[in-house]
């Protein structure tokens, strides 16, 4: 087994873990590690490769603050582009040589002895160990494919592919298809797969709505603009940030104000569906606009209408070796079943691997408070532990990258109080984490979420909402500014390493050794 001892040690290398490392190494923080299951950065970017696969956040705004790109391609990106610039980002700022890729993290679990992270690892099929004083989750809220609980998915006998583990070397052209769900990645495939199949049949559960899709190339003048006029593309990205922030307005204090996106969306089905009634029915939802994500599009209603495309609103009784029985009785037989059925969110797996105090997982405490944290961050009961797009900072209306920004600035401003006042030991008081949460739950009350009248992945097991921010992200920018110390108990001193090793050897607090 190799063995890797750091200062920080930082799993996962999407938009979070990576913004992490760059930050961190701006920072003077060099003695750390970017542990990724996957071959190049992106994380849900990378592994979402679904024809169609875009962003629904504008280009401009869904990228890095210190790293603008003057040459995105549209007014929204496409996955290829977006993995890209990740990468690109990667490369210029020196990450490629901190990260370890290929190495799935299979456990990390405080030692309270040693005052340290430790993290087992697991590549090709090699184990190795990564002991870190400090640990940063970047492993994002949509990693872990949700597949559905159907009667009888296991004896299916064709393809069955998931949304973000998509088969790219397969053909489906010519093929009779099942896609399961119609969420934000199922709205992208199903007018590209339409193109090309003999057969489509969308099982709908909910209808969703949507607004139409602005998306366009962007002109010549544009990008010069954008490369030689200072402070442009910045003005460009503050107009779109504040125009998003109205709708948060709208989403967490008053649902009503939202009427004008409702009519939007309703002119969207009128305009894709055209004259049929009997569809215009089946795809407009029975809920609140925002309560569910809004999605974007202007061909998924034109998709739906198309003659190859069956629209099945009766729900799905089983699944048999050869096709899907709807609750109707129909059969419809298919060579391949896309399930579009999003991620396990409040219930990750990975909730099982990260054990704090008392040998307790995220997964055994959360089963008990639900998925809370303090400012999305950190978790009473883990300590040196800093979850980025933890619990309360998803969003339904901007862009995921401005809340990630917001925690580094907050991570790097821990790490230097840490190094300052010499701290080896910090965890967020329980009242903190109590008091921060139960205003969580103030703010939400006359939300759309909660009174929207519908479900959704915002929603744990017991129906609360556990997984946005409510009201604004200037407010989530300001609270994150500042590590505030006063929240946490904390333990000045010396580390106490060497120490007795978890396996009972003895290890030094020497440089890292190399990870095979
Ligand atoms: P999702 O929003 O959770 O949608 C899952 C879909 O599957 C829903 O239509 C759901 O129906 C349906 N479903 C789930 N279990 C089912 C079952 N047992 N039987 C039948 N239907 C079932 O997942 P997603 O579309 O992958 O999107 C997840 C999130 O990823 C989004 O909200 C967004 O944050 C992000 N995303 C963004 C983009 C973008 O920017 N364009 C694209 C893709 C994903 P119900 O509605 O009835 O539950």
């Amino acid at each position: 087994m190799t063995t890797n001892d750091v200062e920080i040690a930082i799993i996962g290398a999407g938009f979070s873990g990576l913004g992490a490392a760059i930050r961190l190494k701006q920072n003077g923080f060099d003695d750390y590690v970017l542990l990724d299951r996957g071959h190049d950065f992106g994380g849900t970017w990378r592994d979402n490769t679904y024809p169609g696969a875009a962003c629904d956040v504008p280009s401009q705004l869904y990228s890095y603050s210190f790293a603008k790109n003057p040459t995105w391609s549209r007014s929204y990106s496409h996955q290829p582009e977006i993995h890209a610039y990740i990468n690109d980002v990667a490369e210029q700022h020196g990450i490629p040589a901190k990260a370890q890729f290929g190495t799935e993290v299979t456990h990390a679990e405080w030692n309270e002895a040693q005052g340290r992270w430790i993290i087992d690892t697991e590549r090709d099929g090699v184990k190795g160990q990564v002991r870190a004083n400090i640990l940063v989750g970047g492993v994002g809220p949509l990693c872990e494919p949700n597949l559905p609980d159907i009667e009888g998915i296991d004896s299916f006998e064709g393809k069955i592919v998931h949304s973000a583990r998509w088969d790219n070397d397969f053909d489906y052209s010519g093929k009779r298809v099942a896609v399961i769900g119609t969420g934000a990645s199922a709205i992208q495939i199903v007018p590209e797969l339409a193109k090309i199949t003999s057969r489509l049949d969308v099982y709908q559960r909910t209808a969703p709505w949507i607004v139409p899709r602005t998306e366009r190339p962007y002109t010549k003048l544009e990008h010069w603009a954008y490369k030689n006029i200072p402070g442009y593309q910045s003005a460009v990205r503050g107009t779109i940030y504040a125009a998003n922030e109205a709708t948060a307005f709208g989403l967490t204090y008053s649902p009503a104000a939202l009427k004008p996106v409702e009519l939007l969306c309703r002119a969207n089905i009128l305009r894709g569906v055209g004259r049929d009634a009997e569809l215009r029915r089946k795809v407009t939802p029975t809920f609140q606009v925002g309560c569910k994500r809004i999605l974007r599009s202007n061909d998924w209603y034109p998709a739906l209408a198309r003659p190859n495309v069956d629209l099945v609103t009766d729900g799905i009784e089983r699944i048999t070796p050869t096709g899907v029985v709807a609750k109707d009785g129909t059969i419809r037989e298919v060579d391949v079943i896309v399930v579009a059925t999003g991620f396990h969110v409040t219930d990750s797996p990975v909730f099982e691997k990260i054990v704090g105090s008392g040998r307790r997982s995220l997964a055994d405490v959360w089963s008990e408070i639900g998925m809370q944290g303090y400012k999305g961050s950190f978790v009473h009961g883990f300590p040196n532990m800093m979850l980025m797009v933890g619990p309360s900072t998803g969003l339904g209306h901007t862009s995921m990258v401005y809340m990630i920004e917001s925690q580094l600035n907050y991570l790097v401003d821990y790490l230097k109080t840490v190094r300052a006042q010499g701290i080896t030991r910090t965890e967020v008081k329980l009242s903190a984490q109590q008091e921060f949460n139960s205003d969580i739950q103030h703010k939400l009350r006359n939300s759309v979420w909660v009174n929207g009248g519908c479900a959704s992945w915002y929603k744990d097991a017991n129906g609360n909402i556990t997984t946005l921010w409510p009201g604004f992200t200037f407010a989530f920018r300001n609270a994150t500014r500042h590590f505030d110390i006063a929240a946490y108990d904390v333990v000045r001193g010396a580390r106490r390493l060497p120490a007795p090793d978890i396996d009972g050897t003895t290890t030094s607090d020497q440089p890292a050794t190399v990870t095979a």
